[in-house]
């Protein structure tokens, strides 16, 4: 079956009402027909739920969707895209391990590195380049996992998933991908050689701006270790927000589609913009890993960033000038939304730590959304005008 295909088709079973769409199944428990075969589903000789912090209908549907449609051999939800993160590096990170971690990450996976993994003893280099030869370089002999971001948040760098992968490969680590920005359907890193998939799927999966998860997919002996961590720990994902995701996926091609055919236009809009210095659209011809962007990524994504002339006062005119984009911390949506990093989502850090990650005090990024391309355009011209 297509991607979409399966997005719409695949189903847990039905039940006995015959319902076209799965329902929710709101139970915290589910009963067993005997006492001998309560003992069977508890020894995992049976398969079947037992409670709904180890499994549920509506988590297994989206686990399983995910799953297939990354092309893993098996997949988890959690209850945000930190639980998984989270989880991933608990379980699969031992005390005395070394993790290679891009300097372009999320802030809150920094944080599970500086303070919840090095305090069990796993230490963490931060790698300032998309560069393998300087990834190689920084291998250790205790060094167990490699952790990227492609597209990055909030800069958009791209990483060669392939040659990662080799690299990885031949020195024996696992490789771990967020692959939030750009969703299964415009990027497979798994079969670029990653091992494990981790995603918010508060971003693009649910695309509505309504629920928070996350996800782990990837090879079965990774999934089971992170499955075991989960079920006894208990950041598992809500029934309610799995059925909300499943649903969002049947919908998930045909919002990617559109998501990129609009930020490339805006991409294309800021780049010919005499008041905006730089744009980085991930497929746009001018842009750093251009041609690495188009073997690995089908489309260039949902988000769109960009430094406008004037730094950190005309970035914040800017945003107070837009009438139709929403001020608000989330993206991918099918509202449009913009952010100035420097001040809002990046704002702790000093001007040359924002600097040394790519944030200049004019960067603004875009999560452009679904509605009329010249509705958005015109929003965004009229704001660097009013902005001057
Ligand atoms: C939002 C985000 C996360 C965290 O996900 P939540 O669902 O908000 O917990 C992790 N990684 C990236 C790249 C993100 O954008």
């Amino acid at each position: 079956m297509h991607f979409e295909t399966f997005a719409i088709r695949h189903q847990i079973d039905q039940t006995q009402e015959q319902e076209h769409s799965t329902p929710l199944f709101l139970t915290s428990s589910f009963t067993y027909s005997s006492a001998e075969e309560a003992a069977r589903r508890f020894k995992g000789e049976e398969k079947g739920n037992i409670y709904s912090r180890f499994s549920n209908p509506n988590t297994n549907e989206l686990g399983q969707k995910l799953a297939k449609l990354e092309e893993a051999e098996a997949g988890i939800t959690t209850a945000s895209g930190m639980a998984a993160l989270n989880i991933c590096f608990q379980s699969l990170l031992k005390t005395g391990d070394h993790v290679l971690a891009s300097n372009k990450i999320f802030s809150n996976t920094k944080y599970i590195f500086n303070n919840l993994l090095s305090e069990r003893g796993i230490a963490v280099t931060y790698v300032d380049s998309t560069d393998i030869n300087v990834w190689e370089a920084a291998v250790k002999p205790n060094t167990a996992m490699v952790y990227i971001e492609t597209p990055a948040n909030p800069t958009l760098d791209i990483f060669d998933l392939s040659g990662m992968g080799a690299l990885c490969k031949s020195e024996q680590l696992c490789f771990v991908v967020d692959n939030c920005f750009a969703t299964p359907y415009l990027q497979k890193p798994l079969t670029h050689g990653a091992d494990v998939v981790i995603h918010s799927a508060t971003k693009f999966i649910d695309g509505q701006g309504r629920v928070l998860g996350g996800a782990i997919v990837g090879a079965s002996k990774y999934i089971e270790l992170c499955a075991d961590h989960l079920r006894r720990t208990g950041a598992c994902l809500s029934p309610f927000n799995a059925w909300v995701l499943s649903k969002s996926l049947e919908t998930l091609a045909v919002r990617m589609d559109r998501h990129c055919s609009n930020a490339l236009a805006v991409a294309q809009y800021l780049q010919q913009h005499p008041e905006i210095e730089t744009v980085l659209y991930p497929h746009l011809d001018n842009y750093a890993n251009y041609s690495i962007a188009k073997a690995q990524m089908t489309q260039g994504g949902g988000l769109v960033g960009c430094t406008i002339q004037g730094g950190k006062s005309r970035g914040i005119r800017f945003l107070n000038a837009l009438k139709l984009h929403t001020l608000t911390a989330n993206l991918g949506d099918t509202r449009s939304i913009a952010t100035h990093p420097a001040s809002t989502t990046h704002c702790k850090l000093t001007q040359a730590e924002q600097l040394s990650i790519g944030i200049t005090p004019g960067y603004l990024r875009f999560s452009v959304g679904l509605e009329h391309i010249e509705d958005i355009l015109e929003d965004i011209d009229q704001a660097i005008q009013a902005s001057l």
